[in-house]
């Protein structure tokens, strides 16, 4: 069956204008992969579009006793596999394009590690740093209100991403759950445990960050326990990937955050540097470590490298300096397009971010299916079934890259891409 298009070609107008526009950057990769697929032109339009987009005002009570309105945006890019799942961001620089990006990557992955769901984002344009406590809860709340009639279990199960945590997923539960009278877990993941959440929800992106990590080692015949390994970012994925990085073996000889970086040739202590953190608010100033610049971390000499912080940090200006012969890729987006194609060249093995950070959603949904159980397993059995979907993911794409003489980021799309085309193609399209 074809499916014909009424653009003016198939794979027409959708190459990356901007270096650092993240839609672009998912477009350009989604078309090089869809070619490589021939997709089908009526399902490339369909995919290449967010089926929904939400924007909405969120009315906030200061603690001044005046309003503010925040901004807020709710993504759901397809639903053909499943309910739609993905974050939550509370950020001041939060835009529609950033959170269609992020929502059609949230497609992509959930596909390549066979999780049933449909890709979503959404985002709060407010600076939580300047709010208090209070004001976070009402804006969360408020926003839950607005996106009610698109999100829920069968629907949409949103979850953390930056700046947004357990405590937050409670509020949203609490909420939704006010409204239509009933408590509902399964209507977020990475809440806390005890409230519906899953043992190692928390750990699950750092943890899936090591699994993915230890077969790349094997694939380019690195001994991980010599390594030596740089991440940028030490929050939940940064830190935890680090902790568990460390406790393999390997020597974390750089970290950064939003302060700045250091830089420890013999290799940090990250359990020390971790209560460092806690108590300073930042790994900057730990004792035994050089200052480095925010920029010049992913420059640092090492094995291997885990952007775990933000977008766009590997791009055509930095990448030649890129040391590392692996990249693991923590946060979304963390590496332009046009920086793919010098990685490529220098021959670094990239595991792309659709792979190496979907342990968080993997565990999501094992949270999803225990709460939707009304049983909940001991964190070993996550863990255990974590494993299992990383490495068998890793192989489906690492096999895909090799079948076709690609990276692995595009194989990681055209596995992705595939499955979901193959899921809607025996559905029929409703058209
Ligand atoms: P987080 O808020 O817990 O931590 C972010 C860390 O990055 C902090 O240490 C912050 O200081 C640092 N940071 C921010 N901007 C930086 C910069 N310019 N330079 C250096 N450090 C900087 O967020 P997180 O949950 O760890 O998410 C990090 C990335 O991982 C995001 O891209 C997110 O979308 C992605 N991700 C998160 C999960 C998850 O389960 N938390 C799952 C998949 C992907």
């Amino acid at each position: 069956m074809s499916v014909t298009s009424h653009d003016p070609g198939p794979y027409a107008g959708v190459g990356p204008q901007s270096e650092f526009n993240p839609y672009e950057a998912m477009l350009d990769r989604f078309e090089q992969a869809a070619k490589r697929l021939k997709l089908d032109p009526g399902v490339y339009d369909i995919l290449k579009s967010t089926d929904r987009e939400l924007t909405v005002s969120v009315p906030c009570l200061m603690d001044d006793g005046s309003y503010r309105v925040f901004r807020g945006y709710r993504v759901q890019h397809n639903l053909a596999v499943g309910p739609a799942k993905g974050g939550i961001r509370f950020a001041p620089d939060v835009t529609l394009d950033e959170v269609r990006a992020l929502a059609a990557w949230m497609t992509w992955k959930c596909a390549v590690v066979g999780v049933p769901f449909g890709g979503a984002k959404g985002g709060v344009v407010c600076d939580p740093k300047a709010l208090s406590i209070g004001e976070v809860e009402r804006i969360t709340r408020r926003y839950t209100a607005a996106i009610m009639d698109i999100i829920g279990p069968e629907r949409d199960v949103p979850a953390p991403d930056v700046n947004t945590n357990e405590q937050v997923m409670a509020w949203i539960m609490d909420t939704y759950s006010m409204h239509v009278r009933h408590t509902v877990t399964a209507v977020v993941t990475g809440k806390p445990v005890g409230l519906g959440g899953s043992l190692g929800r928390r750990e699950a992106t750092g943890r899936g960050v090591l699994f993915v990590l230890r077969e790349a080692a094997k694939v380019r015949n690195l001994d991980l326990t010599n390594a030596k390994v740089v991440v940028q970012g030490f929050g939940n994925v940064g830190g935890i990937g680090a902790e568990l990085i460390h406790a393999e073996g390997a020597k974390i000889v750089g970290v950064s955050d939003i302060e700045g970086g250091i830089h420890c040739e013999a290799g940090l202590d990250i359990p020390k540097l971790i209560e460092w953190s806690k108590e300073h608010g930042s790994v900057v100033g730990f004792p035994g470590a050089d200052a480095v610049g925010k920029e010049e971390i992913v420059e640092l000499p090492c094995d291997v490298l885990v952007p775990a912080a933000t977008e766009n940090v590997i791009r055509q200006s930095n990448a030649d300096q890129v040391k590392a012969s692996i990249i693991v890729e923590g946060a979304n987006g963390p590496t332009t397009a046009r920086a793919d194609e010098i990685l490529q060249e220098k021959g670094v093995f990239v595991v792309p971010d659709i792979l190496a950070n979907a342990g968080g959603v993997t565990v999501s949904y094992l949270e999803w299916v225990q709460d939707r159980m009304g049983y909940f397993w001991e964190e070993d059995e996550v863990n255990r079934r974590l494993g299992i979907v990383m490495r068998r993911a890793f192989h489906e794409v690492h096999e895909m890259a090799e079948k076709h003489d690609v990276g692995m980021r595009i194989a990681a799309y055209m596995l992705g891409i595939d499955r979901v085309a193959t899921f809607m193609s025996k559905r029929g399209i409703y058209a």
